[in-house]
């Protein structure tokens, strides 16, 4: 097993923040299937997913904040360094975001929990 409590990488391997071991989604990223279906709790230590209800608005501030960074980010490289037109560009960038919509839907909500809940090694066996 990887080491753990390194925060940054459970949140991109979407798993729990508390032991850092269980998933916090049922399904993979990229399988597109049941992409924003939650377990109520973590299948190690038993976190509970959904502290209160409406836990996740904040979360979409997070990934509104990501996406528009990343958007703009985006274009300007491929515009700017890669020269390309600036309708190809936001084509481009739709591509993009569709491919990775459910990976930064997740990431947004794998943030958010990571702030609300800390780390800890007890549960992490
Ligand atoms: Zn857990």
């Amino acid at each position: 097993m990887a080491k753990k409590g390194n925060v940054a990488k459970s949140i991109l391997n979407l798993t729990c923040p508390r032991c850092q071991t269980g998933s916090l989604f049922e399904t993979s990223s990229f399988a597109f299937d049941k992409p924003f279906d939650m377990p109520k709790y973590c299948s190690h230590c038993n976190q509970n997913y959904w502290p209160e209800p409406g836990f996740y608005y904040g979360a979409m501030f997070i990934g509104y904040i990501f996406t528009a960074f990343f958007s703009l980010g985006f274009v300007m490289i491929i515009h700017w360094v890669f020269k390309v037109g600036l309708i190809a560009s936001f084509v481009a960038l739709l591509a993009v975001l569709g491919l990775f919509f459910v990976y930064i839907f997740r990431l947004a909500r794998s943030i958010w929990i990571h702030l609300n809940i800390k780390y800890d090694p007890s549960q992490a066996e």
